[in-house]
C-alpha cells in the first residue's frame, strides 16, 4: 500500500508541476499580448513632504488590468517578465510612459522602480538616454528606485549602469531598505541620494522598542550621508508621527494617497488646494 501511495504522490507531483509550468507559460503569454496591445497603465501615488503633507513625487507603479476588472499585482508578473526576457521591453514601456505624462507636473519628482535584471541590460542607460531625449524629460526630476539585489549576478555590469544613469543627473533610490541584507555600511559604499524604509518597518517600529530605536539610529546614518530618506507604506497616523518624529523627509502610504491614474493626478496637482493639505485633512484624502 505505501509504495501505491508513493507512487500516487509522486504522479501527483508532476502533474502539479506541469499545471504551474502551464500556468506560468500563460502568463508569460498573456502578459506579452498585454504589453504588444498596450493593455499595461502606469499609476502614479504621491510622496508628501513629511513637514506640510504637501505633494513632492510621484512613483510610477505599472498596472495590468483584466478583462474580469481584477489586476495581476507586479509583485506577480515583473519577475515574471524578468524570466522570459519581457522585462526589457516591458521597463522601457514605463520609463517611456511615465516620462511623457509627468513631464508637465513640474516641481514634482517622478519615480520609476526598475529591476536587477534592467541594471544587469548593459543596454539599459543607453535606452534611458534616449528615452529621455524623446520625452524632453528634466533627468533631474527622475529617480529610479533600485533594490540591493541588483548587486547579486554581475555587479560590475549592474554598477557601471548605475554610473551612466548619474551621469545624465538621474537620481538613484535605494527601495525597499530593511526586508533584505543591506547594512549601514552598504548605505556608505554606494551613496544613493534617496533611503526608502519598508513598510514592514514601519509596521515593526510602531509596535517595537527595539525596531523603533534601529529606525531612528538608521535614519540618522542616512541623514549624515546627505541622503533623503522616505517612509513607505504608511498607513495609520501613528506611524506617520513616528517617521517625523524620526526625521524622515517624505512619507508615502495609503493614509495619504494611493496610486491613481495620470488624469487624476493631474487634477490634483491644478485641483483645489491639493499643495495646501494640511494636518486637519490627512487620512481624509484620496483613500
Ligand atoms: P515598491 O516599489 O516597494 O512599491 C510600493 C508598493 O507598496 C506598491 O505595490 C504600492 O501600491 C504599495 N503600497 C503603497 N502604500 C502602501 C500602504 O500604505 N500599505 C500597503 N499595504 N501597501 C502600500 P504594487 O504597486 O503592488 O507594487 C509592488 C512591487 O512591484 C513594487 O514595490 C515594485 O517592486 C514592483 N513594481 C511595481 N511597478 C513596477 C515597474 O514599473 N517596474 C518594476 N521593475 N517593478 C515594479
Ligand atoms: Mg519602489
Ligand atoms: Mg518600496
Ligand atoms: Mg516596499
Amino acid at each position: 500500500a505505501s509504495k501505491a501511495s508513493g507512487r500516487m504522490r509522486c504522479t501527483w507531483f508532476h502533474l502539479d508541476f506541469d499545471i504551474r509550468r502551464e500556468a506560468t507559460r500563460k502568463l508569460e503569454a498573456d502578459l506579452a499580448t498585454a504589453l504588444r496591445e498596450g493593455e499595461l497603465q502606469v499609476e502614479y501615488q504621491p510622496l508628501v513632504d513629511a513637514k506640510d503633507n504637501k505633494i513632492v513625487a510621484v512613483e510610477a507603479l505599472v498596472r495590468w488590468p483584466q478583462p474580469d476588472g481584477t489586476q495581476i499585482s507586479p509583485s506577480v508578473f515583473i519577475p515574471i517578465a524578468e524570466e522570459c526576457g519581457l522585462i526589457e521591453h516591458l521597463g522601457d514601456w514605463v520609463l517611456e510612459q511615465a516620462c511623457t505624462q509627468a513631464l508637465d507636473w513640474t516641481d514634482i519628482t517622478l519615480s520609476v522602480n526598475v529591476s536587477p535584471a534592467q541594471l544587469r541590460d548593459p543596454g539599459f542607460a543607453v535606452r534611458l538616454g534616449h528615452i529621455l531625449e524623446r520625452t524632453g524629460f528634466p533627468p533631474e526630476r527622475l529617480e529610479l528606485e533600485v533594490t540591493e539585489t541588483y548587486l547579486v549576478g554581475d555587479p560590475t555590469v549592474a554598477g557601471r549602469s548605475l554610473d551612466l544613469i548619474r551621469r545624465f543627473g538621474v537620481g538613484v533610490a535605494l527601495d525597499d531598505f530593511g526586508t533584505g541584507y543591506a547594512s549601514i555600511g552598504f548605505l556608505r559604499k554606494f551613496s544613493f541620494e534617496k533611503l526608502k524604509l519598508d513598510r514592514s518597518l514601519m509596521v515593526e517600529a510602531a509596535n517595537d522598542e527595539g525596531s523603533r530605536t534601529m529606525m531612528v539610529s538608521t535614519i540618522a546614518v542616512a541623514r549624515a550621508l546627505n541622503m533623503d530618506v522616505t517612509a513607505e507604506g504608511v498607513e495609520t497616523a501613528d506611524q506617520a508621527d513616528l517617521a517625523r518624529a524620526a526625521g524622515c523627509d517624505q512619507i508615502q502610504g495609503w493614509l495619504y494617497y494611493k496610486a491613481i491614474p495620470a488624469n487624476e493626478i493631474k487634477q490634483l496637482l491644478a485641483g483645489s488646494g491639493v499643495n495646501e493639505r494640511d494636518e486637519s485633512e490627512v487620512g481624509n484624502g484620496h483613500v
